[in-house]
């Protein structure tokens, strides 16, 4: 589908006359829809609920938006808990989905009352002694079922290499063994294919985890009180890859529930997502201005925005969409490489993409920024990180991050040996 921004060049104008770019942009009123279709999709199970990934967007102003429309926080780490904890969010609004946990998160998380989320099965001994015994009355155990997962003809990706969750059999003795230590109810997650927009992922892993569900149940007579299909539907960042139908994905792991857990009497069993990338990479904007123009062996268009801003294209050669804003009709008749200023040749955002003849000054829009974009942010180069500003539901618009001065990247020089400028 075509891609149009959520902003036209004379609203961003209003708000660079405010915040100089390069800033990340949100869309609040695209949140809400989108966060309400989710919701919609899934309202045929009562205990439905969307923890929605920190790690995509760790502003406490988004998870605010998100706590309005019924979504709790999946956190992995302190600081992102200190962030859920800062929107209100304690005791079951949270799930901890760590891995590799170090003890002082894992207290944080039993303190918060939050779902504990296992990766492993000798985290139930690691559990036990930081809460000294007091175990939470429900836990969740991460599965990893091995081999690949496909969906038809088609390996989507690779559990066995994957790092995540445990056994089948680990699982079994895990929910044992939690069991004499007193805990009576259980969850099972698995997050088993990432940025998909193939409709039937979360049907056919909600199948897997249901029937998974019934054999653990079976074989140790727990109760399971949810299933997490965790995050991984995915956005379309092509205007021509096809976007995720929630819909379609709601009515899917509905059709495999009536099938497996109903039969089995299992049909109180909660449905949780952890969804981040589809939350919100849509309705965010990466805005920035053209510093320079280069014509070497190819056309260069140099932003004040870097992969400092934006690593996916750097990390992953990721695709996202650009749109030069008030030419969103010109014909694409040029073709550029657009770079940020980092020493690094990788720091393009588009290579040999075509786009409408670009000027000096000319404000640009990095399409569906809105996840895993601010996020994974750094410093190489003494870059220092980008704003935050929401576009409100009213047209107007609010600074939700500043921009980084240099005193912020000074300020872990925590000593008197230097004096650094501003
Ligand atoms: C990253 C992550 C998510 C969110 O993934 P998306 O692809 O953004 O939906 C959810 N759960 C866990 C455990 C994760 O690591």
């Amino acid at each position: 589908m075509k891609k149009t921004p959520f902003v036209t060049l004379d609203q961003v104008k209003k708000i660079t006359a405010d915040i100089p770019t390069p800033f990340h942009l949100y869309d609040e009123a695209g949140i809400r829809r989108n966060a309400r279709a989710l919701k919609a999709a899934f309202s045929w199970n009562p205990g439905f609920r969307e923890y929605f990934a920190v790690k995509a967007t760790p502003n406490p102003y988004i998870l605010q938006i998100l706590k309005e429309e019924g979504c709790g926080c999946d956190c992995a780490s302190y600081t992102e808990l200190l962030m859920a904890e800062a929107v209100g969010n304690t005791g079951h609004d949270v799930m901890f989905s760590s891995n590799v946990t170090p003890e002082k998160d894992m207290r944080k998380a039993w303190e918060m009352g939050a779902y504990i989320n296992l990766d492993d099965a000798t985290h139930v001994e690691f559990l036990e002694a930081v809460c000294g015994g007091d175990m939470p009355e429900t836990v969740c155990l991460r599965f990893n079922p091995g081999g690949s997962f496909s969906l038809g003809n088609t390996i989507m990706d690779m559990p066995r290499d994957a790092k995540y969750g445990m056994t089948e059999d680990q699982m079994a003795g895990a929910v044992n063994r939690l069991m004499k230590l007193g805990v009576k109810h259980f969850g099972i997650h698995a997050f088993l294919a990432s940025n998909t927009t193939a409709n039937d992922y979360y049907p056919e892993l909600a199948s897997q985890l249901f029937r998974l569900a019934v054999r653990l149940r079976n074989a140790t007579g727990a109760h399971f009180s949810f299933i997490n299909l965790s995050g991984g539907v995915g956005v379309d960042y092509r205007p021509e890859q096809p976007a995720s139908n929630i819909a379609y994905i709601g009515e899917g792991v509905r059709k495999k529930y009536e099938e497996i857990l109903k039969p089995q009497g299992m049909d109180d069993i909660a449905i949780f997502t952890e969804l981040g990338r589809f939350m919100l990479a849509p309705y965010g904007h990466l805005v920035a201005k053209v510093l320079h123009q280069k014509h070497i062996y190819r056309e260069y268009v140099g932003l004040d925005a870097c992969a400092a801003d934006l690593m996916r294209p750097a990390m992953y050669g990721a695709y996202h969409h650009i749109t030069v804003l008030g030419k969103e009709d010109a014909i694409l008749d040029h073709v550029y490489d657009v770079t940020g200023g980092l020493c690094e040749n990788n720091d393009k955002f588009a290579i040999e993409r075509s786009l409408p003849r670009i000027e000096i000054g000319d404000l640009l829009v990095i399409h569906d920024t809105g996840a895993h974009g601010y996020s994974m942010g750094y410093n190489y180069n003494g870059k220092l990180r980008s704003a935050e500003v929401l576009l409100k539901e009213d047209g107007s618009h609010q600074l939700i991050r500043r921009a980084e001065k240099p005193s912020d990247y000074f300020a872990t020089f925590d000593f008197t040996d230097f004096k650094f400028g501003e």
